[in-house]
């Protein structure tokens, strides 16, 4: 397994909970600060414009309570989310023909959802189901599991891949060689799909969080749902959820700046931090100052959705595109599935490499024609 973020981790799991004899392998180690699955919470959502995100969101929930009960650890918190946006008809399209429990939520009626949150003439869908990924936790207890069915942890970096014989090239220079490898190098991507013979442009992005709240009242946000926004006059689009014991967490969908490999700076852009600063106000239910603010990675795809498929001996996920951590613990049974060689479902085989032949691209969030 290379790879071991909110993928790679729960896949190694799996498979040693499965039986087989695992090495995970990673530059920087687990959800390590370089990579796109540092932090303690994400948002986690069913309500996704897009059907296949919306099915696979709906099947995450009976993979998240798996891992819940294999750990004992609480891995989600379901606080709900509101959606509120200009125009929701193609987001409740979906969620009616997928039959995803949700609420149409007049613009002046958001505070009966959210309390305390500001009306504008934007109306809202509400959907109950949903909340934060309690993103430490759970990679925490995927670590456990692993560990305790034996896994390895290998800290070091994979330069070469040969996809027929299935064996893996060190920065050490050693070589492992396995029947399957399977490869959720997150950003990591750019530089390993050559060595796959894999031409799918991707592009991956520093994007920033900022936590409010105040430490003398951390548990202030814990009950309070997420909140997504499609842009607003001047304000970008953005997400938000409650941390639960520390405060509330907003990102701005819009990159601080493109990643590239040798750019190790996480450090928080302060005119990133302002501009949050300045949505929160506009919301009104929050109170409390900035705590905290962080920089990772996330990677998109040319049409926004994964990329998973079977290369010769490797299984291969990445192009995240900034949603990947609500689908963590059902990637890792999928991934798994696919390196015992199972067949994908249609909802996986769809978003295999073939959509890149030659077909017209759809742009997930716009709907348009790329
Ligand atoms: C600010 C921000 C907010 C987000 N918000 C949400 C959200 O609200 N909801 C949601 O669902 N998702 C969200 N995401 C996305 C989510 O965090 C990612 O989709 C997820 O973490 C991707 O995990 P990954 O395992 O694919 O990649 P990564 O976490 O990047 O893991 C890849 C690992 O591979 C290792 N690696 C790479 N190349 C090599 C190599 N050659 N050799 C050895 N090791 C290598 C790296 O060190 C890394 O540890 C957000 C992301 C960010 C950055």
């Amino acid at each position: 397994m290379v790879g071991a973020g909110a993928w790679g981790l729960p896949t190694a799991a799996q498979l040693a909970l499965r039986g087989h004899e695992v090495t995970l392998v990673d530059r920087y180690g687990v959800a390590n600060l370089l990579s796109s699955s540092p932090g303690p919470t994400r948002v986690w959502r069913h309500a996704d414009a897009t059907p296949v995100l919306c099915r696979l969101g709906l099947r995450s929930v009976g993979a998240m309570d798996r891992l819940a009960a294999r750990s004992g650890t609480e891995v989600y918190r379901k606080v709900g989310v509101l959606w509120r946006d200009h125009d929701p008809t193609r987001l409740l399209t979906t969620l009616r023909e997928e039959e995803v429990e949700h609420v149409e939520v007049e613009a002046a009626d958001v505070g009966r959802w959210l309390p305390g949150l500001v009306p504008d003439e934007r109306p809202a869908v509400w959907t109950p189901l949903g909340g934060c990924v309690l993103a430490a936790a759970s990679m925490a207890a995927q670590g456990r599991l692993f560990r305790e069915a034996g896994g390895r942890l290998v800290r070091d970096e994979v330069i070469g891949i040969d996809a027929a014989a299935g064996s893996v090239e060190l920065r050490d220079g050693g070589r492992m060689a396995a029947d399957v490898v399977v490869v959720a190098p997150g950003p990591g991507a750019v530089a390993l799909l050559p060595m796959l013979d894999v031409d799918v442009p991707l592009t991956p992005q520093l994007e920033q969080v900022v936590h409010f709240g105040s430490p003398d009242a951390p548990h202030r946000y814990d009950d309070v749902p997420c909140l997504f926004e499609g842009a607003y006059g001047a304000s970008p689009g953005f997400y938000s959820m409650p941390t639960p014991g520390r405060g509330y967490k907003i990102g701005l969908d819009v990159a601080v700046r493109g990643w590239t490999p040798d750019d190790v700076d996480r450090t928080p852009s302060d005119e990133r931090t302002h501009e949050t600063a300045v949505e929160a106000a506009r919301l009104g239910f929050i109170s409390d100052p900035v705590l905290d603010a962080q920089i990772c990675s996330w990677t998109d795809s040319p049409d926004g959705l994964f990329v998973i498929d079977r290369v010769g001996r490797v299984v291969l996920a990445c192009g995240d595109s900034g949603a990947g951590f609500k689908f963590s613990a059902l990637m890792g049974e999928i991934l798994a599935d696919l390196a015992e060689e199972g067949e994908p479902d249609a909802d996986v085989g769809s978003l295999g490499l073939a959509r890149f032949d030659g077909r017209p691209l759809v742009d997930r969030r716009s709907g348009h024609l790329l």
